[in-house]
Parts: C-alpha cells; sequence; structure tokens
C-alpha cells in the first residue's frame, strides 16, 4: 500500500502535505482523525476515505462530553489535545500537540495546569518533561495497539538482538519507555536511526513503520513486537482506494462550526512549530 502513495507520513506530515499538493481530491489511507485533521485544514478539498470502517479507537476514546466536564472541574487550565482525537474534542481544545512535539506545546501554554488527553500514556512521557500538573482525560485512554507491547517482549526482543538500540513510541506504556534507549514519534525514530551510528534497532510502534525505515535507511530494524499490529490502519486495500476513487466517495466531512474551532487549535500547534 505505502508503494502506491503520492506521500507517506505521519498524521501532521500528511496533514500538512495534503495542504501543499495540488488536487482537488484527496484520499486518505489512514484512520478517521487523520482524514478529519486533513478535512479540516484543507476545507476547499474533497477527502476521501477508502474505508470508513477505520476508526482510531484512541481518538474514540474522548467525547466532547467528558471533555465539557473535566474544563468545569478546572477551568483555571488549558486543554492540549494529542491530534489523536476527534474533530469534536479537537474543538474544545486550546491546542493540539503531536508525539513529535507534545512535551513543547506543553510548556509553551501560559497556564500551570494543564487538561491533556486522550492518551495516559503519552501523558506520562509529557508529564517527566514538563513541571506543569498535568490532568489526564480520560483515565484510561491508550492505544491498544502501542499499550499491549510489554516489557517482556521487550526483554525478549534484546536477547535475540543484544547490540540493537531501543527505540520506542511515547505511546507505549511507561516501563517500555523507562527501559528504551530513545523515545520518539515516527517522523524522530526515522531521524534517529538515520543519524545513530548504530546499525541495528529495536522498533517499538505499529509494524507498518519499519517497511519505511527499512526503505529509506540501509540498516537492521526488528519490531519489540510483531504482534503490534493496528488493524484499524489495515483496512484499506488497493480495491477500496480504486473504488472511492471512481465513486470519489465516502467523504470525510467536519461541520463548519466544528472545523472552525478545531481549525483554531490546530493552527495555534502549526504557529509554536515554526
Ligand atoms: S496505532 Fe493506535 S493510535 Fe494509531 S491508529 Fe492504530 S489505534 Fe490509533
Amino acid at each position: 500500500m505505502q508503494e502506491i502513495a503520492d506521500f507517506v507520513g505521519d498524521s501532521l506530515e500528511l496533514a500538512r502535505a495534503a495542504s501543499e499538493v495540488d488536487a482537488d481530491v484527496l484520499v486518505f489511507c489512514g484512520v478517521d482523525f487523520m482524514a478529519e485533521t486533513a478535512s479540516i485544514l484543507n476545507p476547499e478539498k474533497k477527502v476521501l476515505i477508502p474505508d470508513e470502517g477505520a476508526r482510531c479507537p484512541m481518538a474514540w476514546f474522548l467525547d466532547a462530553k467528558t471533555l465539557e466536564n473535566a474544563k468545569k472541574e478546572h477551568p483555571d487550565a488549558e486543554v492540549v489535545l494529542y491530534v489523536n482525537t476527534m474533530a469534536e474534542a479537537k474543538a474544545l481544545a486550546d491546542c493540539i500537540c503531536t508525539s513529535a512535539n507534545a512535551p513543547e506545546v506543553v510548556n509553551a501554554m501560559s497556564s500551570q495546569k494543564i487538561i491533556f488527553g486522550p492518551d495516559k500514556n503519552l501523558a506520562y512521557f509529557v508529564q517527566k518533561r514538563s513541571e506543569k500538573e498535568i490532568i489526564v482525560v480520560p483515565e484510561g485512554g491508550l492505544c491498544p495497539t502501542h499499550h499491549q507491547i510489554s516489557l517482556e517482549d521487550l526483554s525478549a526482543a534484546k536477547a535475540r538482538h543484544p547490540n540493537a538500540e531501543v527505540v520506542v513510541h511515547p505511546e507505549c506504556i511507561p516501563e517500555v519507555q523507562e527501559h528504551a534507549d530513545f523515545i520518539a514519534s515516527t517522523s524522530g525514530m526515522l531521524r534517529y536511526c538515520k543519524e545513530s551510528q548504530s546499525q541495528a534497532f529495536l522498533i517499538g510502534t505499529e509494524i507498518g513503520l519499519l517497511h519505511r525505515l527499512r526503505k529509506e535507511i540501509p540498516k537492521q530494524f526488528f519490531p519489540v513486537s510483531k504482534h503490534a499490529v493496528c488493524p484499524q490502519m489495515k483496512m484499506h486495500t488497493l480495491r477500496k482506494i480504486e473504488a472511492a476513487l471512481e465513486r470519489e466517495k465516502p467523504v470525510v466531512s467536519v461541520p463548519n462550526e466544528i472545523a472552525a474551532k478545531a481549525r483554531e487549535a490546530i493552527e495555534r500547534m502549526l504557529k509554536l512549530n515554526k
């Protein structure tokens, strides 16, 4: 699938690329929140998602009502949400972040108290890099694919490849983060593995990234867990892409009012990130 794409990247890279390409129709082979983000940033373009069932379970952990309640409970807090949220939640945020910039975004906010969601593991990563008080909403938000990568998986992988550097995603559980040599977003992993002196790496993230790492970097890459597969991301097929292009549907659309508020929160992050 990655081989037929015009652009391969993480959610933010894809949304940015979507703004830059000269095409009226975009086919987004990611999960729902990514396609929504592309549509929010490119309201004049038609965004298609080949399989509407490609829903990110992490994004659905946080609904607007839960977030509204947290805001009422902590009126002095600002809200920073991971880009892996649905548009309705984004519309209630002060700023969006990605796994590549979450600590920097949180530290750039003016409040000392930050409502952060929906990933409790990313919240752990941020809290270790911030003096601010982080209130995690909801309490149990996580990515099932990353959360299942265990310390036992890591120990077994290290035993198989003792000379490999361990690079994991901040959506992994705290114990795995603590035993990693480097923690980074997917784009951060690519950069780090290119620049590192090491020739072999154990990668703790969704295994689809290994294809890109192996293609772009002439080094050795092994998954920490070969079971780290996100079924939602694998729902799109070549046939579904063809059908979406022929029929120009299913179209991803976000109501104007929600899109406008969500866009403000995303654009605030983009300004901070310059
Ligand atoms: S890997 Fe996790 S965060 Fe990414 S789309 Fe799948 S469930 Fe969502």
